[in-house]
This record gives C-alpha cells, structure tokens and sequence, in this order.
C-alpha cells in the first residue's frame, strides 16, 4: 500500500490526534482531537508535514499516491456535508490553511471560500438563499486567491503599494466611494456582482492570466501556496528567531468551511480558556456577528467582547456574544472547559456560529507573557489541573524578567519604528533624555530628569552617571564589559555594542539611521532585546512582591533544585536586594569599585607611584579601615551567609587613566614633578591589558594590597564573631593559571587571618580558593585543587581567554558571526557548551579528583543564564552566582534543570 500522506476528521471521528502531532501539525492534531471529543468541527482533512518535505526534496512535486488521497478525502468530506465539490447545484466550499508543528501565527497562508467558480455560484445563491453572501464570498476567494496562490506562491514580488491584493482593495474603494457608503457590509448584492466583474478583469489584467474557474485547480493552487509559503520571507524570520528548524515543514488543512457572515445569526470569533495577558481565570475573547474570521484579524471592525465578566473599558458598553446569543455562549463556554480540562492548558480557540450552528475552527496552546505563565502555572496545579512539578516547568525563566524590571508597553512599542539595535545587556525598559557624560547624568538627575547615559564605552570613573541614569547605551562593548557588568549588577536597562550609533561628544550629537539625536531629546531603550527607539514610550511597573503567584511558585522550585543559588554584590545594599530576592550568600565580590572614592583613589594613586616598599605599604595601609567598613557592611547584609571576596583584579592603568591637565593637577597635590608622574603613567600603559598586570599577577607584584585587603576582610570578620553574629568569608584569588601562583596568594592571606585571630583573640571559619578563569587553571586543576578550598568559574575570562575575544572589543564583530550563524548565541552570554563546557567539566572533575569535597560555583555572568545555570547543574557544581535581579532566573532554571536531571 501506498504510504499514507493524508488523514480525515469529521462525524466524531478522526484518523489522527495529538501523538501525531508532528506529523498533523498543531493546527491538525487540534482539530483531530476535538472532533475525536464529539466537538464540532467542520469535517476535514489534514495532508501531512512529510508531504511538504517531499515537496521540498522533489523539486517542487508531490509524491505518487496523493492526488488518489486527496481526492478519497474530499469524497469523504463530501459525504458528511451532503454537498459536492464543484458541484453547479449544491456546491461544497473548502478552507486551505496552514499548520506547522509549533504555532507560527500568521506566518504562512491561507485561501478560504475554494470551489467557488462560475458554475458554482448560482448554486451557492441558491442554496443560502441569499445573494449578497454569495458575491461577498467570491469576491474574498479572488483577492485571497489572486494574492496567495497567483502572486506569492510565484514568487513575484510588486513594488511597494503594487501588489494585487492592494490594486484590488482600491478597486472596492473606488466602488464605495462611488457608492457614497463607508462599510464593505454597506455594499448590496449588486454592487458585489460589480466588484466580482471588475476584479475577474483585473486579475486578468495584472496576473497576465484568467482567475482559475475550476475548482480542482483552485484546490491544487491552494494546497501548493501553502507548501511554497513554508518558505517564505515572514516564515523564514520567524523560524530562525524561534529556533524552528527549516525541514519541519507544513501541514495543509482542507477543511469543509463553515460562514459566520451570513447573516444576523450568524458570528465568528477568537478566545482564550483564560486571559493570556493577567492569566486570570475568565474565559476570555472577541467576536463579529454576521463576520468572517478574517474580518476580526484585521482590525476593519472593532471586536465585541465575548462575555459580561471581560466587559472593561471602552468596550463596556458593546453587547457580548453572553448576552446576544445566549445559548450559543453557553455552548461554547462547555466546549472551551471541555478543551482546557482536557489539553491541561491554557487554549487559543477560533470560533464560527452559521445560522446559529457552532462549529470549532481551532484549539492551541495559547502564547503567554511572563505574568500570565505564572499566574496560570499556579493556579492549574492548584485545581489540580497540573502537577508542581509541571507548573514551574511551564514558566521559563526568562519570563520572571517582566516581573522584576519595568517593561515597555508592549502595545506601544510594536507600533513603534526602531532605531538602531544592540546586545541586550541590562534587561526591561527605560525612557530618558539622552546626555553624554557621568557628571552630567548626575547633574540632570539631581534636578529631577530622567536620562539615558550615551558614551562609546564606560569605565570605573562613569559608575556615579551610570547610577543615576535610567539606563546606559553604549556604540562598543560587549556582554561582559564593564557598562554591561555593572548594569546587570543593579537591574538597570543596557544596551552595549550598538554599532550605529556614531557619537560625538563635542558637539553632544548622536548621527543614527539618517536621524541627529542631540543633548536632551528623548530615547526608549527595550535592553530586553537591545533595541532602541526615539522618543518617550510608556512604560508598566514591576512589582514581584506583591505577585503572589509569583512567590508561591518560586518556593516549589526551590523545594526541588539541588544548585544553591548566590549573588554577585559588591555593596551592602545590592546584597540585601539579592538576599530578599533569594540569594543563598555571596558568589563574587569585586573590590575594584571599592578604589575610586576620591580618598581612596588619590592613596592608590600614590601606591602606584611610590619607589620605596615601605612608601608603597604606607600608601596602601591607608585604605585599610574604608575595606575594613566595606565588608563589615555586607557581611552584616549576609550575616549567616557565605560572602566570597575576590581581590583586586583590574589593571593599575585604571586607577591613572587621566587628562594632561588632570596629571599636573595630581603631581601638585602629591608634590611630585609632572614629569616622574607622567613617566609612571606611561610606564603602566599596556597593549592588551585584559592579559596583563592584573588578577593575582597584581597581587604577586604588590603583596601589600592581596595583605591589606586580607587584613580589611578578617578584622571585618573578627568584628562580626565579637558580636555573636555568623560570618562565614571566603576569599578568592583571581586569574590564577598555575599552584604556584596560588600558593603564593593563599600564604599571605592563612598568615593574616592567623594574626588577626590571635590579636582579636576570636575565631571565625574561613575559605581560601581561587577562580578558574583562564585555561591553564582548567588544564591544572587538580594541582590547584590540591592548596584551594573552593573553585569558581570566572566564565567571562575563560570564554575570552578560550575564544581569544577579547571581552571589551567583541562588539565589532559578533554581531556579525551571529547574524552568518558562525556562532549559534554570543558566548558572553550563552555558555559555550561546547568548548569552553569542556573545559568546565575538565576543571570539576580534575579539581574534585584532588580534593573530594571541593566546592565548585561560577560567578561570570553565565550564572545567570538559563541554559547555563543547567549546565552548571549537569557538571555537578555546589552554586551558581548571578546579579541580584537574576537570582530568581537562577533559582527557577536550577528547578528545572533538577526536574530535566530526573527525567
Ligand atoms: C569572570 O571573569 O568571569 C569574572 C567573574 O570576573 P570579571 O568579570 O570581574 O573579570
Ligand atoms: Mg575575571
């Protein structure tokens, strides 16, 4: 026998279901397992997804056997709906839909009304006894079909404004105009028997061949758009964007139509089991009497809202399809239960009553924002609906970021014309007027405005501007650069590496997409998708604490994740944010911001210059009692914590990074000549300072620094004991490649933490380990493993160091490798699995091979990603450390990771 390529429903009974989904598509599947559920659903059928990948194999043929199934099929369809295809007396009229495996709304196409020809059109008349739905019905078939089949499927592509559908809406324009009516439904039956007339000539005209008068080449026509719109331009986009891969191909569903535009009694609409915007529990939609579906869609009348409870706002006073039709609503509100009872989920249903018949046209799982998920998640498991287990597996992590960050207007912003487009590296939505420098961000903001800091990158000495802006946009960088880092840190929007902007700080302009944005005029920034606009958008609140859905299902996921979850946090006030937000302890803190107060940067300053030991100790013990207060405040905002301390990590150039004027200044104050500053300065310039003096190489160089800030962090801690209050410090040694260099480290930090002990006459537990960040340190690991307590992936250097990207410069040409798919996500974001994974793996399982009971974390910006945080989870680490505003990302992809491991 033939294999099967086509499979019916209709008459309560159908071929396939959801378990062939792949096969059906969802549109199929859906339409199956109604009708096997005794809900009615014009009969149909459904030609399989292998069908178009045949297609595509076989130079745009079909495969042998599938004329015979589709024409069994029709005589099926035929059958139930007692009507022929083709037939001049009582004619049978088909739909030709698409279906992809997962929904693909409006990607693809559709002709409606097929069958109707010449011939068939006085039967139609006949048969409905009504005229005007007739000539409506014939005059939608050939702008859909001339449009679909004629012009799309062939390829051509008219200019702007030229296309056929376009010439055609003109010509009824023209009619109305002429007619003096506003309304298509104002047209009479006449008027359509006119517009029927001038459109056959048209299409003749501009197609350069007659509209098809035969039904079974309408039919074929129909079914080969479908196949030939699967790779169209809309369908291609969507598909990289959804990760949808190109040999899934469509399903066509032909399917006997049903007309909601008969007549007063009769109505088409759409409607969600719940509402996908809120998640509320109210079935929820919009409906047209006397309408096709397509009438809804397109916006030329405004929908009725489907029940009395949706009723809100403007369309309070319009009349619901609860009070118009009644028993109809009732119907359809069992069939939507029946639906949702039965899919377990939130479904996104097409409806059509004729002549006060109901008939189903689809069920789907409804697309969703993050509230709605949540919001849905809980209350399905708590009627019982779903498992716990289900619920947060049905919420992505991703989707917790709308909860957490103020979001664009999502109404609004899809109106709107973007700008320029960069990495997103500060999620949510920010609206400000644009200034140029961190002083004047701080100015602007102390006098009440609100502005979006623009700088090619930033650097240490912008944090006050970054701070007081509402958001940060950057022409370079990359994920991991610092404007990226330290936006992340505080939930700021970002956008970094936004290549078009071409910023010129003299004359405060920005030149983008042929736009001259100046000082003060107003941007929105989307740094959820890095895209920005121009102008002020609205902007929604967030607000997780007072989401209850929200708390209850983060607490089940953390009764089954198995990763502990910290935070990265370099101040007091950031920890107790994680820490409300549900951070376990500290990952990471970085000490470099800690140096560029005023005082404390003017006593590193003189370290740098110092010639002397001894004047070079002297400098550098000055900023002992600020350290010593830095980490007494977030050991108190962690009391009971671990809070893991790295040392200074940056380059010393950027503690001199100064104008001319700014060293003559500085060698006044520290009453040295100009000259010995100036040679100092250059004398620490580097050419690749990401792989120079910095990490513990600065620490091995200065051991007075690694010593005091060991000094800061322990009399911090023996304060703590003193007080009877928990501390548990680890301190950790960054960018360490070999034992030695670590060995070098840890002794000085055991002889401190030893004299401080003894002097304070306290004890306290502590840890010394190191970051892993460069590859040697993976290679090695178990050497290392065997002086260092602890282990934390410093991801951001070791996928620079294993890429040799640099992580400040990568925004010159990622967006390119991502754009040709040379890199399937940037890997500053995204752990490379792959490659830099392997590398994680190799370190665990070394460092763990030499110490059984070594703890393993990560602390680069992968601790915060999704996929990431479930890799980590598959490589065994203890923690993952993200910023405060993903520690609930981190805690929910944990759980999921946990739920996956378990199968
Ligand atoms: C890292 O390299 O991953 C890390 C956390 O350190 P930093 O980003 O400060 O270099
Ligand atoms: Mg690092």
């Amino acid at each position: 026998m033939a294999e099967r390529y086509v499979y019916t429903f209709g008459g309560e009974r159908a071929d396939g279901g959801e378990a062939l989904r792949n096969l059906l598509g969802g549109k199929g599947a859906g339409l199956a397992e109604m009708t096997n559920l005794g809900i009615p659903v014009p009969p149909g059928f459904t030609i399989t997804t292998e069908v178009c990948t045949y297609y595509y194999a076989h130079n745009r043929s079909y495969p042998p056997g599938l004329q015979e199934q589709v024409q069994e099929a029709i005589a099926h369809v035929e059958r139930l709906m007692k009507a022929q295809f083709g037939d001049p007396q009582n004619p049978l009229l088909v739909s030709v839909r698409s279906g992809a495996r997962r929904s693909m709304p409006g990607m693809m196409e559709t002709v409606l009304n097929v069958g109707l020809t010449s011939k068939t059109l006085p039967g139609l008349i006949r048969k409905t006894n009504n005229e005007r739905f007739a000539y409506d019905a014939y005059r939608r078939l050939i702008m859909m079909y001339s449009d679909v089949v004629m012009e799309k499927a062939q390829g051509i592509e008219p200019p702007e404004g030229q296309g056929i559908r376009q010439i055609l809406e003109r010509e009824m324009d023209h009619l109305k105009e002429k007619r003096g009516v506003k309304l298509d439904t104002e047209l009479t039956a006449e008027d359509l028997k006119e517009l029927v007339e001038i459109f056959l000539k048209k299409v003749k005209e501009v197609m350069g061949k007659p509209f098809p008068d035969d039904p079974q080449e309408q039919l074929w026509g129909g079914i080969g758009a479908v196949f030939q719109s699967w790779n169209g331009k809309r369908a291609v986009s969507y598909r990289r964007i959804e990760g949808i891969p190109d040999d899934w191909g469509t399903a066509v569903n032909v399917q006997a139509m049903v007309f909601g535009n008969t007549g007063e009694r009769s109505a088409t609409g759409v409607a969600f089991t719940r509402n996908p915007a809120t998640g509320e529990n109210l079935f929820y939609g919009e409906w047209l009497p006397n309408a096709q579906g397509e009438d809804v869609v397109a916006g030329i009348r405004t929908p009725l809202p489907l029940n009395r409870a949706t009723k809100s706002g403007e369309a309070a006073s319009l009349p619901s399809l609860e009070e118009a039709m009644p028993e109809l609503y009732k119907q359809l509100d069992t069939i939507q239960r029946k639906l949702e009872t039965y899919f377990r989920d939130m479904q996104d249903i097409e409806f059509t009553i004729q002549d006060g018949t109901l008939w189903m046209l689809q069920t789907r799982t409804g697309k969703r924002n993050g509230t709605a998920a949540i919001r849905m998640a809980v209350e399905m498991c708590k009627e019982g609906l779903i498992s716990k287990e289900e619920a947060f597996l049905r919420v992505q992590p991703s989707q917790l970021d709308e909860l957490l960050h103020p979001m664009l207007d999502p109404v609004e912003e899809k109106k709107a014309r973007p700008l320029a487009k960069g990495l997103p590296a500060g999620p949510g939505g920010a609206v400000g007027q644009v200034v140029f420098t961190a002083d004047e961000a701080e100015q602007w903001a102390k006098k009440g405005k609100k502005v979006v800091l623009v700088r090619a990158e930033t650097s240490p000495e912008d944090v006050h501007g970054m701070h007081a802006a509402q958001a940060i946009l950057t022409s370079k960088g990359g994920m991991t650069s610092h404007a990226a880092l330290v936006a992340r840190g505080w939930g700021k929007c970002c956008i970094v590496g936004c290549g078009a902007l071409d910023i010129d700080v003299e004359s405060k302009t920005i030149r983008v997409d042929g736009e001259v944005l100046k000082e003060g005029d107003w941007v929105t920034l989307n740094g959820t998708k890095g895209v920005l606009y121009k102008g002020q958008m609205k902007l929604l609140p967030a607000d997780p604490e007072g989401n209850p859905w929200y708390k209850e299902l983060m607490v089940w996921a953390d009764q089954v994740r198995r990763l502990g979850i910290r935070t990265n946090a370099d101040t007091p006030s950031d920890a107790a944010l994680a820490r409300s937000f549900g951070a376990e302890g500290i990952g990471l803190c970085r000490t470099e911001h800690m140096f560029f107060d005023p005082q404390r940067i003017m006593a590193m300053r003189e370290m740098i210059v110092a010639e002397t030991e001894e004047d070079r100790r002297k400098a550098v013990m000055k900023l002992l009692p600020y350290q010593r207060e830095d980490f007494l405040g977030i050991f108190r905002a962690m009391e009971g914590l671990p809070v893991t301390i790295r040392t200074l990590d940056p380059p010393l150039h950027e503690f001199v990074n100064l104008s001319a004027e700014q060293v003559k200044d500085l060698a006044a104050q520290m009453g040295i000549p100009v000259e010995r500053l100036q040679a100092r300065i250059d004398q620490l310039h580097e050419l690749n300072p990401m792989l120079g003096h910095r990490g513990c190489r600065l620490g091995i160089t200065y051991p007075e620094i690694t010593e005091m800030q060991a000094r800061a962090i322990f009399e911090a801690a023996a304060q703590m004991a003193q007080e009877g209050k928990e501390v548990f410090p680890e301190v950790m040694i960054p960018l360490v490649g070999s034992l030695k260099e670590l060995d070098h480290q840890q002794e000085i930090v055991e002889r401190v933490a030893q004299e401080v002990q003894a002097q304070k006459g306290v004890k306290f537990a502590y840890l010394v380990g190191t970051m892993i960040e460069i590859p040697r340190a993976c290679l090695v690991a178990d050497q290392i493993a065997s002086r260092a307590q602890f282990f934390s992936f410093g991801t951001n250097d070791l996928t620079q160091t294993t890429f040799g990207f640099s992580r400040d410069d990568v925004g010159s040409f990622l967006p390119v490798y991502l754009e040709k798919k040379i890199l399937p996500s940037d890997p500053f974001q995204t752990l490379d699995q792959e490659g830099v994974g392997q590398l994680i793996r190799m370190g665990v399982e070394k460092g763990r091979s030499a110490r059984k009971d070594l703890k393993v974390g990560i602390c680069g910006e992968h601790g915060g990603d999704p996929a990431s945080v479930e890799f980590c989870h598959r490589v065994g680490m203890n923690y993952v450390s993200c910023s405060p505003y993903r520690v609930p990302i981190a805690r929910l992809a944990a759980a999921h990771a946990a739920v996956k491991d378990k199968g």
